[in-house]
């Protein structure tokens, strides 16, 4: 029972294995040889589905039935697709792209793939994680945990080692997303110091600027093709566009032919004038990264020991350079694209090893025995040092977003106006839990008074952060669940209302309200996302139809 390590990311997916020679992760290439996968599905047939760079082909010719950057809709309820009569959710839809990343393992190296770890961003949600999660039960795997991918990265790098303290920023450009996270290892123990980023600034964005200048150097050159309104012409740079960023990061100029209407222009672009054309786009991950290394000093960070390059992104050398520049710090880069997936196949020994050694500890009664480091070391196929390695590991993990409840709030009185009998009410959102706080939380209690008198319910609405950063507003937060304290006796305005949020390492958020002067409570315990059992293995059939 070998375990993999899934980097499931919102343009390009990789599945790596921790080699039973070496102990080191290797990258399972796809059928075409390739490391990395496209993230894009196409739904062919009622029966038939591509995934990779053919369903990426087809996304020009037939785009009504082509799916990309679905990671960017996990955990949303409300997103329902369907293709060819029959209906797809975020999870599965990416169970599909897990399912060919596995359907390769066995065609290429003849192994099962059973027990999976699958990356996410630090700044998933609870119902996003959770999404993930469900996406591999429909593939038909078992889930061993969803870690970060910073994190995962890190793991990779080595710089995980037991005992060891460091400071680390990983910066990881993709192709649809930016994200930088710090982390602190203090005694080899992990941490995630804080998160930031964006979820609308990646690779698409270089290759759009590379489109754009392709296609007006056409209309230029050919200004009697009638190219100009051609949103096909377009499309077809946006994939040519791609190849040639890709050879402006190893080489210092590219020649591209563009033909439209049987007319062919050959467009140059070098190296300097390509970074010229995407500087603002650079400069706006290193504003956001600014911004993480502010909120990591507030946090006790003063010092970056180490700056890690992740993302297919940070194959560009000016990233190299200006990032260096900007921080201080020579940063490493190691297989960037990689990197996500090596690390979490480290991880998916790292976690059975800790399970399956540890099953013993505590009172130990009536629990399995732990298995020898060397017998789980034969049963996943590493050599035992691997085992021996990750022993006494711990990673922390944070809240990934602030979390609280919807309530009304008096507005104060309007400056130079007599003051209303009612005072005007508006709702905002109070957080309990704010984001990076060390997982598991304590139980954080904040007390709230009913909103009008003889309030007959009282309605706890959960409400977690949506945008970058946190805010009161409630369109900067979204709903994530709901109850009601019912058959209150009548109660002044007012009456006093404790809720507390508590969240355990695995995620999972625990809300409990209570009414002070009846003791009335209400507990909730949020399973956002989650799909019942039946739903998941009625998905697992529907993707189970396709080849
Ligand atoms: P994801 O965002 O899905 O995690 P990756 O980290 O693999 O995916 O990043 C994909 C992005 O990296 C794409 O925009 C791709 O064009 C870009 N990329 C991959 N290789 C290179 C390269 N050699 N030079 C520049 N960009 C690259
Ligand atoms: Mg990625």
């Amino acid at each position: 029972m070998a375990a993999f390590g899934i980097d499931l990311g919102t343009t390009y997916s990789c599945i790596s294995r921790v080699d039973g020679s070496t102990g080191e992760p290797v990258i399972i290439p796809n059928e075409a040889g390739e490391d990395t996968t496209p993230s894009v599905v196409y739904f062919e047939s009622a029966y038939k589905v591509q995934v990779g760079a053919d369903a990426k082909n087809v996304a020009r010719t037939d785009p009504d039935h082509v799916v990309a950057l679905i990671k960017r809709d996990m955990g949303r309820k409300n997103v329902q697709l369907n293709f060819h009569g029959l209906p797809y959710t975020p999870e599965s839809v990416s169970a599909l792209i897990l399912k060919d990343l596995v359907k390769s393992v066995s065609r290429t190296t003849g192994e099962t793939v059973e027990s999976v770890v699958i990356t996410v961003p630090a700044y998933f949600g609870v119902a996003e994680r959770q999404a993930t999660r469900v996406a591999g039960e429909i593939a038909g795997l078992d889930v061993i945990n969803v870690i970060e991918e910073p994190v995962a990265a890190a793991m990779y790098y080595g710089l995980l080692t037991p005992g060891a303290n460091r400071t680390i920023l990983v910066y990881d450009l993709g192709g649809g997303t930016f994200d930088t996270t710090v982390i602190k290892l203090v005694d080899g123990d992990v941490t995630v110091v804080c998160t930031d980023g964006s979820h609308s600034l990646g690779g698409a964005d270089w290759d759009e600027a590379v489109a754009t200048y392709l296609f007006d150097y056409f209309v230029a050159e050919e200004p009697g093709a009638g190219a100009e309104d051609s949103e096909e012409l377009l499309q077809d740079l946006m994939l040519v566009a791609e190849k040639l960023k890709m050879s402006l990061s190893v080489r210092q100029t590219a020649e591209q032919a563009i033909s439209f209407r049987g007319r062919t222009v050959r467009a140059q672009l070098s190296r300097a004038a390509f970074e010229e054309m995407t500087a603002d786009l650079l400069e706006q991950t290193l504003e956001i990264t600014d911004r993480t290394l502010h909120t990591a000093r507030e946090k006790g960070v003063d010092k970056i020991d180490e700056v890690l390059l992740v993302g297919g992104s940070t194959h560009m050398p000016i990233v190299f350079t200006r990032l260096a520049e900007r921080v201080g710090v020579t940063p490493k880069r190691k297989e960037p694209d990689l990197a996500v997936a090596k690390g979490a196949a480290l991880f998916a020994v790292h976690e059975t090893a800790r399970t399956r050694l540890t099953a013993a500890d505590g009172n130990g009664r009536g629990r399995r025995a732990a298995v020898s480091a060397e017998r789980l070391a034969d049963e996943l196929g590493v050599p035992v040092g691997t085992i021996e390695k990750m022993q006494g590991r711990k990673v922390t993990t944070v809240v990934p977003r602030a979390f609280g409840v919807i309530v009304l709030e008096d507005l104060p009185p309007e400056p130079g106006k007599p003051e209303p009998e009612e005072p005007a009410m508006h709702l905002v959102v109070e957080h309990l839990l704010h984001a990076n706080t060390p997982l598991p939380t304590e139980r954080v209690t904040k007390q709230f008074g009913t909103a009008v008198d003889n309030q007959r319910e009282i309605r706890i609405e959960i409400w977690e952060q949506a945008g970058d950063v946190e805010s009161r507003q409630p369109t900067d937060n979204t709903n994530i669940g709901e109850g009601l304290i019912k058959r209150l006796p009548p109660l002044k305005k007012g009456s006093p209302v404790d809720v507390t949020f508590q969240m355990t390492e695995g995620g999972k958020l625990f809300v409990e309200a209570k009414e002070l002067h009846t003791g009335l409570t209400l507990n909730l315990e949020l399973q956002i996302g989650e799909m019942t059992p039946g739903q998941v293995a009625d998905a697992r059939d529907a993707v189970s139809r396709l080849s």
